[in-house]
């Protein structure tokens, strides 16, 4: 369990009595296929997402993020292990559980001929909203779509199709919504506009998973993340304890003269020539303090028009436990 569960928001913990996590995951096992060509896309995942929670689930291409999300959005049928949504487990308890989460696929699959504002009303029927408690026109302003909610979807943009599959997975109000990979095709603009909307949404309680191989984006929004890596949870924690574990920071100098060749002084920090005014080191905290790397850098009798440090982010630390795990 993450050592940081933050207070669950007092509108999402009535939504069920028992205080189980927001998803729960138990030896959760899917092979795809049979015999020779059976594919293990999940072996054997255990994981609690907590309520509240902003939890990103990162992880390359063929990891495994969207088989996890499409069993529990009742789209996959697992091979084994248990999975539980606000405590209702999806075999035993499929309404209920299906009733707590609302899923944003990755793929754009809608129906061109509904309008945004039909297709909301139709899922709406399906969840078996009533109509007084619909909130169409809200959920169709709040992605931005009010302008397209007559028009066909086969004539919305990549962007707006995505805004609309975020609606949709929105009308029955759920506790948890996942988004699989939600800013594929969406431009930047939308994206800060979606980004804005989904904060919003958890600032007000629900939890949100986002699957992403984008490092930046679970960096800047998600408060735990999971690296998912060949089919199993690789390392799982708050972002800034999985920050910490890095052991890795950038000095980057401009210089005021070019550089002909590297000083020989910064041979043991990972010397890089950047461009021929900008030279890259590298080093570990927990090894040298920063006042000897800039005494070194001092010493080398290098003009330094600019100096700037960089943290290690979460692509070093993925490529540090994908190379863990390869070895
Ligand atoms: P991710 O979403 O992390 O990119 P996926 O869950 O889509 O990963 O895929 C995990 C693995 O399972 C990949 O090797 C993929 O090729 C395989 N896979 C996914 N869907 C199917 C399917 N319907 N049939 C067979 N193999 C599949
Ligand atoms: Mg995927």
């Amino acid at each position: 369990m993450p050592d940081t569960i933050r207070t669950i928001p007092a509108a999402a913990a009535t939504a069920s009595a028992a205080s189980s996590p927001a998803i729960s995951l138990r030896g959760l096992e899917k092979v795809y296929g049979r015999g020779a060509t059976a594919k293990r896309a999940l072996k054997g995942i255990d994981l609690d997402i907590p309520r509240g929670s902003f939890f990103g689930l990162l992880g390359p291409n063929g990891a495994g993020k969207s088989t996890l999300i499409n069993i529990l959005a009742g789209l996959v049928r697992k091979t084994a292990g248990t999975a539980a949504i606000w405590g209702h487990d999806i075999d035993h308890d499929k309404r209920q559980a299906q009733a707590a989460i609302g899923v944003v696929p990755q793929e754009l699959n809608i129906d061109p001929f509904f309008t945004p504002r039909e297709a909301l009303e139709f899922q709406a029927g399906l969840y078996g909203v009533p109509r007084a408690e619909r909130r169409t026109a809200e959920i169709l302003a709040a992605v931005g779509l009010t302008d397209k909610a007559d028009s066909y979807a086969r004539t919305l943009s990549g962007g707006m199709r995505r805004r609309m599959l975020v609606a949709k997975a929105l009308v029955h109000a759920p506790p948890v919504l996942v988004l699989d990979e939600p800013t594929a095709g969406v431009d930047v603009e939308l994206r800060q506009q979606l980004w804005a909307y989904v904060r919003q949404l958890n600032a007000a309680g629900t939890t949100v998973v986002l699957t992403t191989h984008y490092l930046e984006e679970a960096e800047a929004l998600c408060d735990h993340i999971a690296i998912v890596h060949h089919g199993a949870i690789a390392a799982m924690d708050s972002t800034p304890a999985l920050l910490a574990r890095l052991d890795r920071k950038d000095v980057i100098l401009t210089l005021a003269a070019d550089l002909a060749a590297l000083p020989a002084v910064f041979a043991d920090l990972n010397a890089e020539l950047l461009g021929p005014r900008r030279l890259r080191l590298q080093y570990r905290p927990s090894q040298i303090a920063f006042s000897t790397v800039l005494a070194r850098i001092q010493g080398a009798g290098l003009e330094i028009a600019d100096l700037s440090t960089q943290d290690a982010d979460l692509e070093d630390l993925f490529l540090e436990l994908t190379a863990k795990k390869a070895a």
